[in-house]
């Protein structure tokens, strides 16, 4: 493995290209918390790969998250299997990686609301590797001081993995550098083929070769491969969240509603009968949703949120003002000191799939193409998945990649 003169070029003699005599066996595209996980376990193996992000500094879901860890919310055998390797991983990771991933847990508090019945919501987690604990209103509001008691029936507890997303990516891509990985900050702009194979990328300024592409675009994923005429069953929600970099206040836990809306948003809005819109440019397929909720990082910094719209338009304009409006004024509910606390509302795409189930592997028609994108926590399920797909494309198959088939959607469908 590692890089060879491409055989069209060999004898060609054309030099001016910057990587002339180079083919990557791998180029990667997007370098958030996908595409660094991928590029770092492929180039871990000892393949030659070239990761290709359009952002310097990165302004993606990856670089707005709470990077929060949800190891105990695994509800299938497949899931639950994935958290225990997750979680090996995460804890010996700044070792491996060679630099702090921050990684760390602590409580997180599931509000329940003073209408919903606390036993029901409870009961609602009973499905998860480890459910959390139903605690009384005077136990969660001991247990974070800050919380409106008004504001909560009830609450579920349990501990939670945590890791600063920025430094999670920085940490990758250290180790991908350490391993022969090359980066380069540049937006792609074209796949270049040679009959029905990709054998490279174009840039804005440069052109490079390889045998396969990965794609790790995030909610950006739909647009970019539907313009190259090639049809995917990945969505996207336009996400908006605060970000409080002194804001001068110590929570003591992670607080989110018990209840998130987010999710049964995304399984609505990919029904087969919205398909036709997502192909629509400048349509709202449902109304938007607020998931209150806020989570403090270990530098101090809070980030709080978060409302998810379903447009179909990737660069849709979103009126801030009110969002943040929005925002405050229902985390304040919960959270009265967050109320004015200074604070920049930002806006990004997250991708989601119509089963919570990611898109991994080979997409049709191009040999040579892979998607690796679309994950449900995926602070949770990219590092094994990363882990198991350098493994499934350089050996023996892996049965969870192969569930994970982007094409596994009816053809109809698309
Ligand atoms: C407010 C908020 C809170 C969240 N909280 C959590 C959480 O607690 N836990 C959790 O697991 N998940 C959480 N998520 C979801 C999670 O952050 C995302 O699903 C995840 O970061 C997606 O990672 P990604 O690498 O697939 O996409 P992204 O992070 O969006 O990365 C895609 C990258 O591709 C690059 N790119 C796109 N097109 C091109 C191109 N043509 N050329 C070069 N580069 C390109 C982009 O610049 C971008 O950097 C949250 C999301 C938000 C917005």
């Amino acid at each position: 493995m590692g890089s060879r003169l491409p055989s069209s070029l060999e004898s060609s003699g054309w030099s001016t290209r910057r990587d002339i005599g180079m083919v990557y066996d791998w180029i990667v595209i997007g370098n958030g918390i996908a595409g660094a996980a991928a590029s770092y376990e492929l180039a871990h193996l000892g393949l030659s790969v070239l990761l290709v992000e359009r952002h310097e500094h990165l302004q993606g879901a990856t670089r707005h998250s709470y990077g929060s860890i949800p190891h105990w919310a695994a509800t299938t055998p497949i899931q639950q299997q994935l958290c225990e390797e997750g979680m090996a991983r995460y804890r010996q990771f700044s070792d491996e990686l060679g630099m702090d991933t921050t990684f760390r847990e602590q409580d997180l508090l599931l509000t329940v609301p003073v209408d919903a019945n606390p036993e029901a919501i409870a009961q609602s987690f009973s499905p998860c590797l480890i459910s959390p604990q139903l605690i009384s209103q005077d136990t969660a509001c001991e247990m974070e001081p800050l919380l409106n008691p008004e504001a909560i029936a009830a609450a579920l507890t349990i501990r939670h993995g945590h890791v600063n997303p920025e430094k999670m990516v920085q940490a990758y891509n250290h180790g991908f550098q350490n391993a022969g990985g090359k980066l380069h900050i540049d937006q792609v702009t074209a796949l270049k083929q040679k009959g029905d194979r990709v054998i490279g990328i174009t840039t804005t300024t440069d052109s490079f070769h390889c045998d396969n592409v990965l794609v790790c675009t995030g909610g950006w994923t739909r647009h970019f491969l539907n313009f190259w005429g090639i049809p995917v069953e990945q969505y996207f929600t336009h996400s908006e969240s605060i970000e409080c970099p002194n804001p001068g206040i110590q929570l003591n836990t992670f607080v989110m509603s018990a209840i998130t809306l987010r999710f049964a948003l995304e399984t609505n809005a990919s029904r087969p009968e919205h398909q036709t819109s997502w192909n629509s440019p400048g349509l709202e397929i449902m109304p938007p949703v607020l998931d209150a909720g806020a989570l403090q990082f270990s530098d101090g910094q809070i980030r709080m949120g978060q409302i998810s719209r379903v447009l179909t338009d990737p660069s849709a304009v979103i009126d801030a003002d009110q969002s943040e409006t929005n925002i405050r004024t229902q985390v304040s509910t919960l959270l009265p000191c967050l109320k004015t606390v200074v604070g920049h509302w930002h806006h990004c795409l997250v991708a989601f799939s119509r089963d919570n189930l990611p898109l991994i592997g080979p997409l049709q028609p191009l040999q040579g193409l892979y998607l690796f994108s679309g994950f449900h926590h995926p602070f949770v399920f990219v590092p094994p998945l990363a882990q198991r797909f350098a493994a499934h494309v350089s050996g023996p198959p892996d049965p969870f990649i192969q569930q994970m088939n982007p094409h596994r959607f009816s053809p109809e469908s698309i």
